[in-house]
């Protein structure tokens, strides 16, 4: 319950947190929403001896459009994300699964920067960002660099953000106008990770999936992309063979922990449940 000490920095722009962060070192780490990072400090699982509050930066927040794009700040929160309509509408997925995220407490706090930025692979956006393709601006001592989120996901807790990097924003292609889309999360309670999720974004013609991407929660120690479970089904009609196989080749890649959430075998196999299940729903929205 009892934090390590720390020093408390507020710096008032991305340029003056990046200079304190590579200043500071491996001593140093930003505090976004402080719903993942203050907890694993409270259990003392991380003791920071400085944290670089990233609250005080102008133009972290907010969502905006940028050509065929949805630019999300950083430090938008879950809460933010659930109350544009703009999301709502035009990337709904991203409103499906914030509502799944934690509890509205949490929801007021955590930012979707933190949330991909976390590298913990029970947080459920990373793998919708690899579903819709997104791309992280990340920003440090030598300039931004923008990386795709299918390349920043390295291992449990490693992503590809170095030293005195922020993530300062999220990319969203908009996904193709009648596209359908689900995120299935089975979890224990409200606020739990999940035991398996998966998240679904397609398009139909004539009544056959045209093109589909399907990511995977927590069934691995980084978030997945089944690109082999969406080629399974790319040119069916999602008959129930065509469900089987997609779950089967989603299955072929999730390792996940054995925990209190269930052995091994069991997280696979309500992994291919999730899979099936999100396809089932995407293609009853698609139009
Ligand atoms: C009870 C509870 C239930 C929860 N349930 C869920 C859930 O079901 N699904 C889910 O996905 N999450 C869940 N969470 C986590 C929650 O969504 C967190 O808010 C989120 O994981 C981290 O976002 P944050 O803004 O709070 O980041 P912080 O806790 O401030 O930071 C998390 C980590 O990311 C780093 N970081 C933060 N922002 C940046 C940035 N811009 N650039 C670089 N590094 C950065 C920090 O240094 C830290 O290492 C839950 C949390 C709680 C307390």
């Amino acid at each position: 319950m009892i934090p390590g000490a720390f020093s408390y920095h507020r710096p008032a722009s991305v340029a003056d947190a990046v200079k304190l962060l590579s200043d500071l070192g491996e001593d140093a780490r930003p505090l976004a929403g402080g719903h993942s990072l203050v907890p694993m400090m409270k259990f003392r699982l991380a003791s920071p001896a400085h944290l670089v509050d990233l609250h005080g930066i102008a133009g972290l927040k907010g969502i905006r459009r940028d050509g065929d794009n949805l630019v999300i700040g950083a430090m938008t929160t879950q809460h933010d994300l659930l109350a544009s309509e703009d999301v709502a509408r035009s990337v709904p997925i991203l409103h499906e699964a914030a509502l799944l995220i934690a509890d509205p407490q949490v929801r007021y706090r955590g930012t979707i920067g933190g949330n991909v930025a976390n590298g913990d692979p029970g947080n459920d956006m990373p793998a919708l960002m690899l579903t819709l393709g997104a791309t992280y601006r990340l920003e440090g001592a030598n300039g931004a660099r923008e990386v795709q989120a299918a390349d920043f996901y390295q291992g449990a807790y490693f992503t590809a953000l170095e030293p005195g990097e922020i993530l300062t924003a999220v990319s969203v292609p908009l996904p193709a106008a009648g596209h359908g889309y689900a995120y299935e999360k089975l979890k224990r309670k409200v606020g739990d990770y999940a035991t398996a999720a998966a998240a679904v974004v397609l398009t139909l013609a004539g009544g056959k999936v045209a093109s589909c991407a399907i990511g995977l929660t927590n069934v691995h120690e980084t978030p997945l992309l089944a690109a082999d479970a969406a080629k399974a089904v790319i040119g069916t009609s999602l008959d129930a063979a065509a469900l089987k196989n997609a779950a089967a080749a989603a299955q072929a890649i999730m390792s996940p922990a054995a925990d209190a959430r269930g052995p091994v075998e069991y997280r696979k196999h309500v992994g291919g449940i999730m899979v099936a299940r999100a396809l089932q729903r995407a293609a009853s929205r698609a139009r």
